[in-house]
Protein backbone atom coordinates (compact mmCIF):
# COMPACT_ATOMS: atom_id res chain seq x y z
CA UNK A 1 0.00 0.00 0.00
CA UNK A 2 1.16 3.68 -0.96
CA UNK A 3 1.13 6.83 0.69
CA UNK A 4 0.21 10.06 -0.58
CA UNK A 5 0.94 13.19 1.56
CA UNK A 6 -0.37 16.52 0.61
CA UNK A 7 0.76 19.61 2.51
CA UNK A 8 -0.83 23.27 1.52
CA UNK A 9 1.76 25.46 3.58
CA UNK A 10 0.32 28.21 5.70
CA UNK A 11 -3.14 27.37 4.03
CA UNK A 12 -4.86 27.09 7.75
CA UNK A 13 -6.40 30.52 9.08
CA UNK A 14 -8.58 31.83 12.20
CA UNK A 15 -11.54 33.33 11.00
CA UNK A 16 -10.96 36.34 8.91
CA UNK A 17 -12.91 39.93 9.50
CA UNK A 18 -12.79 40.38 4.81
CA UNK A 19 -13.81 36.87 4.75
CA UNK A 20 -17.22 37.89 6.78
CA UNK A 21 -15.67 35.41 10.13
CA UNK A 22 -15.09 32.64 7.70
CA UNK A 23 -11.45 31.20 7.34
CA UNK A 24 -10.14 30.72 3.64
CA UNK A 25 -10.75 26.84 3.36
CA UNK A 26 -14.69 27.20 4.62
CA UNK A 27 -14.69 30.20 1.46
CA UNK A 28 -12.95 28.46 -0.84
CA UNK A 29 -14.43 26.31 -3.34
CA UNK A 30 -12.79 22.90 -2.67
CA UNK A 31 -14.74 19.93 -3.68
CA UNK A 32 -11.72 17.21 -4.01
CA UNK A 33 -10.85 18.28 -0.63
CA UNK A 34 -13.84 17.89 0.55
CA UNK A 35 -14.25 14.30 -0.88
CA UNK A 36 -10.96 13.35 0.68
CA UNK A 37 -12.64 14.62 4.07
CA UNK A 38 -16.12 12.80 3.48
CA UNK A 39 -14.70 9.49 2.26
CA UNK A 40 -12.04 9.54 5.31
CA UNK A 41 -11.45 10.24 8.70
CA UNK A 42 -10.60 14.24 10.28
CA UNK A 43 -8.88 15.30 13.11
CA UNK A 44 -7.30 18.36 13.97
CA UNK A 45 -3.08 18.48 14.26
CA UNK A 46 -0.84 20.61 16.44
CA UNK A 47 2.26 20.44 14.12
CA UNK A 48 4.77 21.07 17.40
CA UNK A 49 2.41 21.49 20.44
CA UNK A 50 -0.95 23.72 21.57
CA UNK A 51 -0.08 27.61 21.70
CA UNK A 52 3.91 26.94 19.83
CA UNK A 53 3.31 28.77 16.44
CA UNK A 54 6.00 26.70 14.29
CA UNK A 55 8.55 27.65 11.61
CA UNK A 56 7.66 25.74 8.07
CA UNK A 57 11.53 23.63 9.02
CA UNK A 58 10.48 22.54 12.25
CA UNK A 59 6.78 21.91 11.45
CA UNK A 60 7.63 19.91 8.29
CA UNK A 61 10.03 17.56 10.34
CA UNK A 62 7.32 16.99 12.79
CA UNK A 63 4.83 15.76 10.01
CA UNK A 64 7.36 13.76 8.66
CA UNK A 65 7.43 11.59 12.06
CA UNK A 66 11.07 13.19 13.50
CA UNK A 67 10.43 15.46 16.66
CA UNK A 68 12.24 18.95 15.95
CA UNK A 69 12.72 19.06 19.62
CA UNK A 70 15.26 16.16 19.73
CA UNK A 71 16.37 16.80 15.94
CA UNK A 72 15.83 20.23 14.67
CA UNK A 73 19.73 21.83 14.17
CA UNK A 74 19.07 25.18 12.40
CA UNK A 75 17.89 25.79 8.72
CA UNK A 76 21.48 26.70 6.71
CA UNK A 77 22.33 22.57 6.18
CA UNK A 78 18.14 22.30 4.78
CA UNK A 79 18.76 25.28 2.45
CA UNK A 80 22.46 23.85 1.22
CA UNK A 81 20.94 20.86 0.28
CA UNK A 82 17.99 21.62 -1.06
CA UNK A 83 20.05 24.16 -3.16
CA UNK A 84 21.96 20.98 -4.80
CA UNK A 85 25.04 21.10 -2.69
CA UNK A 86 25.91 18.24 -0.81
CA UNK A 87 26.82 18.32 3.04
CA UNK A 88 28.48 16.11 5.27
CA UNK A 89 27.78 15.47 8.85
CA UNK A 90 30.67 17.93 10.19
CA UNK A 91 29.90 20.77 7.68
CA UNK A 92 28.10 24.08 8.66
CA UNK A 93 26.30 25.56 6.61
CA UNK A 94 24.22 28.75 5.85
CA UNK A 95 21.62 30.68 4.17
CA UNK A 96 22.81 33.82 2.57
CA UNK A 97 21.73 36.88 0.52
CA UNK A 98 23.15 38.87 -1.91
CA UNK A 99 23.01 42.37 -0.52
CA UNK A 100 24.16 46.06 -1.23
CA UNK A 101 26.32 47.83 1.56
CA UNK A 102 27.90 51.00 1.81
CA UNK A 103 31.44 52.18 2.64
CA UNK A 104 30.67 52.18 6.05
CA UNK A 105 29.48 48.24 5.45
CA UNK A 106 25.59 49.47 6.58
CA UNK A 107 23.10 47.74 4.71
CA UNK A 108 21.55 49.54 1.57
CA UNK A 109 19.32 47.11 0.56
CA UNK A 110 19.35 43.67 2.03
CA UNK A 111 18.36 42.04 -1.28
CA UNK A 112 20.49 43.90 -3.93
CA UNK A 113 17.44 45.18 -5.51
CA UNK A 114 15.65 41.54 -5.32
CA UNK A 115 16.13 39.68 -9.04
CA UNK A 116 19.31 39.03 -9.61
CA UNK A 117 20.56 38.41 -12.73
CA UNK A 118 24.39 37.02 -12.80
CA UNK A 119 23.83 35.83 -9.01
CA UNK A 120 25.35 32.26 -10.46
CA UNK A 121 28.14 33.89 -11.54
CA UNK A 122 28.67 36.14 -8.58
CA UNK A 123 28.42 32.92 -6.24
CA UNK A 124 30.86 31.26 -8.21
CA UNK A 125 33.15 33.70 -7.64
CA UNK A 126 32.70 33.40 -4.00
CA UNK A 127 33.41 29.38 -4.88
CA UNK A 128 36.22 27.98 -3.11
CA UNK A 129 38.26 31.26 -1.84
CA UNK A 130 41.06 30.75 0.17
CA UNK A 131 40.42 32.68 3.68
CA UNK A 132 43.84 34.08 5.61
CA UNK A 133 44.33 32.45 8.99
CA UNK A 134 42.13 29.90 7.97
CA UNK A 135 43.79 27.99 4.84
CA UNK A 136 42.52 24.65 6.30
CA UNK A 137 38.69 25.63 5.80
CA UNK A 138 37.15 24.64 2.52
CA UNK A 139 34.17 27.78 1.37
CA UNK A 140 31.40 26.05 -1.09
CA UNK A 141 28.97 28.42 -2.01
CA UNK A 142 26.14 27.86 -4.78
CA UNK A 143 23.15 30.53 -5.92
CA UNK A 144 20.21 29.50 -5.12
CA UNK A 145 16.74 31.58 -6.22
CA UNK A 146 17.04 35.24 -6.57
CA UNK A 147 19.16 37.09 -4.82
CA UNK A 148 19.94 34.34 -2.26
CA UNK A 149 22.85 31.39 -2.22
CA UNK A 150 23.84 28.88 0.31
CA UNK A 151 27.28 28.87 1.72
CA UNK A 152 28.93 24.99 3.68
CA UNK A 153 31.86 25.92 5.72
CA UNK A 154 34.08 22.28 5.63
CA UNK A 155 36.70 21.29 8.16
CA UNK A 156 37.47 20.29 11.48
CA UNK A 157 36.03 21.88 14.57
CA UNK A 158 33.09 23.72 13.67
CA UNK A 159 30.36 24.39 15.43
CA UNK A 160 26.57 25.88 14.12
CA UNK A 161 26.66 28.12 17.50
CA UNK A 162 27.03 30.86 15.78
CA UNK A 163 25.04 33.93 15.39
CA UNK A 164 24.02 36.17 12.13
CA UNK A 165 25.94 38.45 10.31
CA UNK A 166 22.91 39.30 8.96
CA UNK A 167 21.19 42.35 10.75
CA UNK A 168 17.39 41.27 9.25
CA UNK A 169 16.93 45.16 8.57
CA UNK A 170 18.38 48.08 6.76
CA UNK A 171 20.36 51.04 7.75
CA UNK A 172 22.61 48.75 10.00
CA UNK A 173 25.82 47.11 9.70
CA UNK A 174 26.81 43.88 8.45
CA UNK A 175 26.71 42.43 12.15
CA UNK A 176 30.12 40.99 13.77
CA UNK A 177 29.04 37.36 14.11
CA UNK A 178 29.67 35.84 18.21
CA UNK A 179 29.51 32.51 19.42
CA UNK A 180 26.52 31.39 20.78
CA UNK A 181 27.90 28.95 23.31
CA UNK A 182 31.01 28.88 25.44
CA UNK A 183 32.85 26.17 22.94
CA UNK A 184 36.17 27.07 21.25
CA UNK A 185 33.81 25.55 18.36
CA UNK A 186 32.02 28.50 18.17
CA UNK A 187 34.28 30.76 18.82
CA UNK A 188 36.74 29.30 15.87
CA UNK A 189 33.32 29.17 13.87
CA UNK A 190 32.56 33.37 14.68
CA UNK A 191 36.09 34.19 13.58
CA UNK A 192 36.03 31.98 10.34
CA UNK A 193 32.40 33.52 9.38
CA UNK A 194 33.70 37.50 10.00
CA UNK A 195 36.68 36.30 7.65
CA UNK A 196 34.16 34.89 4.82
CA UNK A 197 31.94 37.78 5.13
CA UNK A 198 35.05 40.11 4.80
CA UNK A 199 36.37 38.26 2.22
CA UNK A 200 33.39 37.84 0.15
CA UNK A 201 32.79 41.43 0.36
CA UNK A 202 36.33 42.64 -1.03
CA UNK A 203 36.06 39.90 -4.13
CA UNK A 204 32.18 41.31 -4.91
CA UNK A 205 33.25 44.97 -4.67
CA UNK A 206 35.60 44.24 -7.79
CA UNK A 207 33.49 41.72 -9.78
CA UNK A 208 33.01 43.02 -13.15
CA UNK A 209 29.59 42.12 -12.84
CA UNK A 210 28.85 44.76 -10.04
CA UNK A 211 30.79 47.13 -12.23
CA UNK A 212 28.05 46.75 -14.81
CA UNK A 213 25.02 47.02 -12.43
CA UNK A 214 26.33 50.70 -10.99
CA UNK A 215 26.71 51.45 -14.83
CA UNK A 216 23.07 50.64 -15.36
CA UNK A 217 21.85 52.29 -12.30
CA UNK A 218 21.67 49.05 -10.38
CA UNK A 219 22.45 48.27 -6.71
CA UNK A 220 25.92 46.49 -6.68
CA UNK A 221 25.32 43.00 -5.26
CA UNK A 222 28.75 43.77 -2.68
CA UNK A 223 28.13 42.00 0.01
CA UNK A 224 26.55 38.69 1.41
CA UNK A 225 24.60 38.83 4.62
CA UNK A 226 24.40 34.92 6.21
CA UNK A 227 21.72 33.17 9.06
CA UNK A 228 20.37 30.59 10.32
CA UNK A 229 23.82 28.37 10.91
CA UNK A 230 22.43 24.68 10.96
CA UNK A 231 24.46 21.20 10.51
CA UNK A 232 22.79 18.14 9.42
CA UNK A 233 20.10 16.39 12.02
CA UNK A 234 21.21 12.98 12.99
CA UNK A 235 18.72 10.63 11.92
CA UNK A 236 17.45 7.44 11.23
CA UNK A 237 16.16 7.86 7.47
CA UNK A 238 13.08 7.08 6.10
CA UNK A 239 14.19 4.05 4.60
CA UNK A 240 15.41 2.71 7.84
CA UNK A 241 12.61 3.25 10.03
CA UNK A 242 9.71 2.08 7.92
CA UNK A 243 11.39 0.71 4.80
CA UNK A 244 9.59 2.67 2.28
CA UNK A 245 10.89 4.80 -0.45
CA UNK A 246 9.96 8.29 -0.19
CA UNK A 247 9.83 11.36 -3.19
CA UNK A 248 9.04 14.64 -2.51
CA UNK A 249 7.70 17.23 -4.94
CA UNK A 250 8.39 20.83 -3.77
CA UNK A 251 9.70 24.08 -5.68
CA UNK A 252 11.28 25.17 -2.95
CA UNK A 253 14.97 24.65 -1.27
CA UNK A 254 14.21 24.34 2.32
CA UNK A 255 11.37 21.72 1.91
CA UNK A 256 13.46 19.69 -0.77
CA UNK A 257 16.58 19.85 1.61
CA UNK A 258 14.62 18.97 4.86
CA UNK A 259 13.20 15.81 2.80
CA UNK A 260 16.76 15.08 1.49
CA UNK A 261 17.60 15.34 5.05
CA UNK A 262 15.73 12.48 6.08
CA UNK A 263 16.09 9.93 3.01
CA UNK A 264 13.36 11.22 -0.10
CA UNK A 265 14.28 11.18 -3.53
CA UNK A 266 13.53 14.99 -4.92
CA UNK A 267 12.47 15.68 -8.96
CA UNK A 268 12.33 19.04 -10.37
CA UNK A 269 8.93 20.15 -11.76
CA UNK A 270 8.64 22.31 -14.75
CA UNK A 271 6.55 24.96 -13.59
CA UNK A 272 6.23 24.36 -10.02
CA UNK A 273 7.93 27.93 -8.45
CA UNK A 274 7.10 27.74 -4.73
CA UNK A 275 5.15 31.14 -5.03
CA UNK A 276 1.08 31.64 -5.96
CA UNK A 277 1.80 31.41 -9.50
CA UNK A 278 3.22 27.68 -9.06
CA UNK A 279 1.46 24.51 -11.36
CA UNK A 280 -0.42 23.02 -9.08
CA UNK A 281 -1.72 20.12 -11.36
CA UNK A 282 2.21 19.82 -12.68
CA UNK A 283 2.85 18.58 -9.31
CA UNK A 284 0.19 15.94 -9.49
CA UNK A 285 1.06 14.80 -12.89
CA UNK A 286 4.33 14.50 -11.42
CA UNK A 287 3.32 12.88 -7.98
CA UNK A 288 1.30 10.25 -10.30
CA UNK A 289 3.89 9.78 -12.76
CA UNK A 290 6.37 8.45 -10.17
CA UNK A 291 4.21 6.75 -7.54
CA UNK A 292 5.08 3.55 -9.37
CA UNK A 293 8.91 3.42 -8.24
CA UNK A 294 7.57 4.94 -4.52
CA UNK A 295 5.50 3.73 -1.12
CA UNK A 296 5.57 7.82 0.33
CA UNK A 297 5.28 10.81 -1.87
CA UNK A 298 4.73 13.87 -0.44
CA UNK A 299 3.65 16.98 -2.33
CA UNK A 300 4.02 20.29 -0.80
CA UNK A 301 2.64 23.27 -2.11
CA UNK A 302 4.01 27.09 -0.49
CA UNK A 303 1.79 29.61 -2.33
CA UNK A 304 -1.24 29.62 0.55
CA UNK A 305 1.31 30.64 3.13
CA UNK A 306 2.84 33.69 0.76
CA UNK A 307 -0.48 35.38 -0.12
CA UNK A 308 -0.85 34.81 4.54
CA UNK A 309 2.63 36.80 5.24
CA UNK A 310 0.65 39.72 2.24
CA UNK A 311 -2.27 39.95 4.11
CA UNK A 312 -3.94 39.01 0.52
CA UNK A 313 -7.58 37.11 1.29
CA UNK A 314 -8.43 36.65 -1.58
CA UNK A 315 -5.30 35.54 -3.57
CA UNK A 316 -5.23 32.42 -0.13
CA UNK A 317 -8.94 31.33 -1.02
CA UNK A 318 -7.60 31.48 -5.24
CA UNK A 319 -4.69 28.94 -3.39
CA UNK A 320 -6.53 26.97 -1.80
CA UNK A 321 -8.43 26.44 -4.98
CA UNK A 322 -5.50 25.83 -7.04
CA UNK A 323 -4.38 23.25 -4.42
CA UNK A 324 -8.14 21.51 -4.87
CA UNK A 325 -7.29 21.25 -8.02
CA UNK A 326 -3.88 19.17 -7.85
CA UNK A 327 -6.17 17.20 -5.57
CA UNK A 328 -8.46 16.39 -8.18
CA UNK A 329 -5.78 14.82 -10.27
CA UNK A 330 -4.53 12.77 -7.65
CA UNK A 331 -8.27 11.52 -7.13
CA UNK A 332 -8.98 10.98 -11.00
CA UNK A 333 -5.46 9.25 -11.50
CA UNK A 334 -4.57 6.81 -8.46
CA UNK A 335 -6.04 3.72 -7.86
CA UNK A 336 -8.04 5.17 -4.16
CA UNK A 337 -8.15 1.09 -3.61
CA UNK A 338 -4.41 0.73 -2.74
CA UNK A 339 -3.38 4.48 -1.90
CA UNK A 340 -4.12 6.57 1.49
CA UNK A 341 -4.21 10.33 0.50
CA UNK A 342 -3.81 12.56 3.59
CA UNK A 343 -4.24 16.37 3.35
CA UNK A 344 -3.35 18.99 6.28
CA UNK A 345 -1.36 22.39 6.34
CA UNK A 346 2.11 22.65 8.29
CA UNK A 347 0.66 25.26 10.48
CA UNK A 348 -1.88 28.24 10.94
CA UNK A 349 -0.74 31.78 9.16
CA UNK A 350 -3.16 34.31 9.67
CA UNK A 351 -4.22 36.48 7.44
CA UNK A 352 -5.22 39.51 9.71
CA UNK A 353 -1.86 39.16 12.00
CA UNK A 354 0.39 38.45 8.40
CA UNK A 355 2.54 35.33 10.71
CA UNK A 356 2.37 32.24 11.71
CA UNK A 357 0.09 31.23 14.95
CA UNK A 358 0.12 28.00 17.05
CA UNK A 359 -3.82 26.84 16.39
CA UNK A 360 -3.46 23.10 15.29
CA UNK A 361 -4.13 22.62 11.23
CA UNK A 362 -7.21 20.38 9.94
CA UNK A 363 -6.32 17.05 8.72
CA UNK A 364 -8.17 14.43 6.87
CA UNK A 365 -6.59 10.50 5.46
CA UNK A 366 -8.96 8.38 3.15
CA UNK A 367 -7.71 4.93 1.91
CA UNK A 368 -8.97 1.34 1.80
CA UNK A 369 -9.79 0.66 5.64
CA UNK A 370 -10.12 4.14 6.91
CA UNK A 371 -12.28 4.63 9.72
CA UNK A 372 -14.56 7.18 7.95
CA UNK A 373 -16.66 9.40 9.95
CA UNK A 374 -19.13 12.25 9.46
CA UNK A 375 -17.11 15.10 8.85
CA UNK A 376 -18.19 16.32 4.88
CA UNK A 377 -15.63 19.27 4.59
CA UNK A 378 -11.93 20.05 4.73
CA UNK A 379 -11.84 23.07 7.25
CA UNK A 380 -10.13 23.94 10.72
CA UNK A 381 -14.16 23.98 12.27
CA UNK A 382 -15.33 20.88 10.87
CA UNK A 383 -11.84 18.68 10.95
CA UNK A 384 -12.11 19.13 14.95
CA UNK A 385 -15.36 17.40 14.94
CA UNK A 386 -13.75 14.23 13.03
CA UNK A 387 -12.37 10.92 14.63
CA UNK A 388 -8.87 11.23 14.54
CA UNK A 389 -9.34 13.89 17.51
CA UNK A 390 -6.85 15.90 18.33
CA UNK A 391 -3.12 14.92 17.48
CA UNK A 392 0.55 16.37 17.73
CA UNK A 393 2.45 16.53 14.20
CA UNK A 394 5.42 14.00 14.79
CA UNK A 395 2.26 11.09 15.17
CA UNK A 396 1.32 12.10 11.40
CA UNK A 397 3.65 9.76 9.04
CA UNK A 398 3.67 7.04 12.28
CA UNK A 399 -0.38 6.98 11.62
CA UNK A 400 -0.24 6.76 7.57
CA UNK A 401 2.89 4.29 8.22
CA UNK A 402 0.85 1.65 10.22
CA UNK A 403 -2.40 2.34 7.61
CA UNK A 404 -0.21 1.24 5.02
CA UNK A 405 1.18 -1.50 6.60
CA UNK A 406 4.68 -0.74 7.55
CA UNK A 407 4.89 -0.26 11.09
CA UNK A 408 6.39 -2.61 13.34
CA UNK A 409 4.21 -3.89 16.69
CA UNK A 410 5.65 -2.38 20.14
CA UNK A 411 5.87 -5.40 22.69
CA UNK A 412 5.20 -9.17 22.26
ZN1 LIG B 1 5.12 26.65 6.21
ZN1 LIG C 1 5.27 31.45 6.47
Amino acid sequence: MKVILIIGDGISDRPTRVLNGKTPLQVAETPSIDAIARRGICGIVDPISPGIPPGSDTALLALLGYNPLQTYTGRGAFEALGGGLEVRESDVSFRGNFATVNDELTVVDRRAGRIMRGGEALAEALNGVKLEGFPEVNVIVKHTVEHRLALVLRGLNLSRMVSDSDPHQENLPIQTVHPLDASSEASRTACIVNAVSKRFHEILTNHSINAARRENGLLPANAVLLRGAGTLPQVKPIIEKYGVQALVVAAGPMYRGICRSVGFDVIDVPGATGTVGTDTVAKAKAAVENLPGYDYVLIHVKGGDNASHDGDAEQKVRMVEKIDALVKHILDNVDVESVFIAFTADHTTSLELRKHVGDPVPLAIMGPGVRADSVEKYSEIDCAQGGLGRIRGVDLTPILMDLAGNSKKFGA
